[in-house]
């Protein structure tokens, strides 16, 4: 079908392919990675090289594991019967995806298309838009987002985004978007707050504070990650959402909560917030929804959203005027519907609960012998181990040392991530998600792995 000489193939990724997230200038004297095959949760690269993807696909995307057949024959059968169709009409995969995933959201009832978690994003900044305009006179149109917290890589997103490293040189953002602080307990003195016994309640409090000083009749929605992704593997300390909810309640806020990464799954739960006891107005998801296999974002809302776009008037600005071109690709729902099956039918949220717990024991245990792992956090199999040069004043370490980490893990055929984005040049926290299908010896894998590489690094 293509080229299989993978020289060539090397060189025409070196001459042309601009790679995300990537300095290029080392591949000017090594070769890029390829990756060339996937089975369960490992993966193969151009030299023929395995690993076991404790990150599933890089970033916490394949939830089901690589090589699954019967997703790829349901997209097969789906692209020859009808690959297409964008615009006012429905297909037959994007009704029944609805459907199926309705059925796991109780409270939400309405799911809107696209292709990418910031587009998902941002088409529900634009509907808290449109509401400010058609009930408030314009005014309440603010959206608060939060410190370490990641909603996607377009300006809008970027302006809603709370990690400074990933915004550097990319401003002057959008207005409108206002932050609130971020909830690290790990962290909690950089608040003033590491004493606190009710540090979950004084973080939530802290956005109310940011409501009352911007106006209450300003601020049109609040969006959150569930557990916070990329700034730290941060899952929100007991007593945080309950006071979150209420605080949007009170001053009639829409609550937004970005599932892109915690969504299908990856936290023990379908949703992230389904650990927390929380009713969202708004829910984003994308990554896990089809595990990669196709691209497909959703959006989805309750009947109170949907409903405020939908009336019997003339006014031609009253529907939700947006469109998504490739959020009428079929390949998406088809993947995604197979996906929701094989997580359900493999008891798959079980598995995540029981290898979650088992990854974190084995982290603990790492910082019990590691005096550079000052904490361990998580939510599933979705964990974070945060390095620190000191446990007491909890410096990061340099993130040269924490990918030095990562390079280690990977020369012994374990991939693993580094993220934090909080502090340019400070990315310390190691993030590990494998797919949900992972075992006993899959997790132990990965921490002998990390055990190795700490040792190898740090002494
Ligand atoms: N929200 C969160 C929480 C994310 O982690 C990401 C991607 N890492 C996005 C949104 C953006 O998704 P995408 O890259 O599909 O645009």
């Amino acid at each position: 079908m293509y080229d299989n000489d993978i020289s060539n193939v090397v060189e025409a990724d070196r001459a042309h392919v601009w790679h995300h997230l990537t300095q290029h200038k080392p591949y000017e004297t090594s070769d890029p990675r390829i990756m060339v095959e996937g089975k369960g949760i490992r993966i193969w690269d151009q030299a023929g090289r395995e690993y076991l993807d404790g990150v599933s696909g890089g970033v916490w995307t394949v939830n089901v594991g690589y090589g699954r057949e019967s997703i790829a024959d349901a997209v097969r059968d789906q692209l020859v019967k009808l690959n297409y169709f964008a615009g006012s009409a429905g297909s037959i995969p994007g009704a029944l995806f609805a459907k199926r995933l309705i059925e796991k959201m109780p409270g939400l009832s309405r799911v809107y298309y696209n292709n990418s978690g910031s587009e998902a994003n941002e088409k529900a900044f634009k509907m808290v838009r449109q509401i400010a305009h058609k009930r408030y006179g314009g005014k309440k149109h603010k959206i608060l987002f939060r410190e370490r917290d990641y909603h996607g890589t377009t300006i809008a997103c970027l302006s809603a985004g709370g990690q400074p490293e990933r915004n550097a040189q990319y401003g002057p953002f959008t207005p409108g978007f206002v932050e609130v602080p971020h909830c690290l307990q790990y962290r909690a003195h950089e608040q003033g707050l590491e004493n606190a016994a009710n540090y979950g309640e004084l973080a939530a409090n802290a956005i109310e504070e940011v409501i009352l000083r911007e106006g209450p009749d300003t601020i049109g929605a609040l969006c959150l990650e569930p557990v916070t992704a990329g700034g730290g593997v941060i899952a929100p300390p007991e007593g945080y959402w309950p006071r979150v909810q209420e605080i949007c309640r009170k001053y009639d806020i829409l609550l937004h909560i970005d599932e892109v990464v915690c969504g299908l799954g990856r936290t023990g739960t379908w949703f992230g917030y389904q650990n927390y006891g929380i009713e969202p107005d708004m829910v984003t998801m994308a990554k896990g929804v089809a595990s990669g296999y196709a691209a497909i974002a959703c959006l989805v809302t309750t009947e109170k959203v949907f409903d405020m776009f939908k009336d019997d008037s003339t006014d031609p600005l009253n529907y939700f005027r947006d469109i998504s071109t490739f959020g009428g690709c079929t390949a998406g729902p088809a993947a995604a519907l197979e996906n929701i099956r094989i997580i359900e039918d493999e008891g798959l949220l079980d598995n995540t609960l029981a290898m979650g717990a088992r990854l974190m024991m084995r982290l603990e245990e790492l910082k019990e012998k590691h005096k550079v792992v000052g904490d361990v956090r998580g939510k599933g199999l979705f964990c974070g181990a945060e390095l620190v040069a000191d446990r007491l004043t909890k410096e990061p370490v340099a993130e040269k040392l924490a990918q030095q980490v990562v390079a280690e893990c990977s020369a012994q055929g374990v991939l693993i991530g580094v993220t934090n984005r909080s502090l340019p040049g400070r990315n310390n926290t190691l993030c590990l998600s494998p797919a949900l299908i992972a075992t006993e010896d899959n997790i132990d894998e990965i921490a002998a792995a990390m055990d190795v590489a700490l040792t190898r690094v740090f002494g």
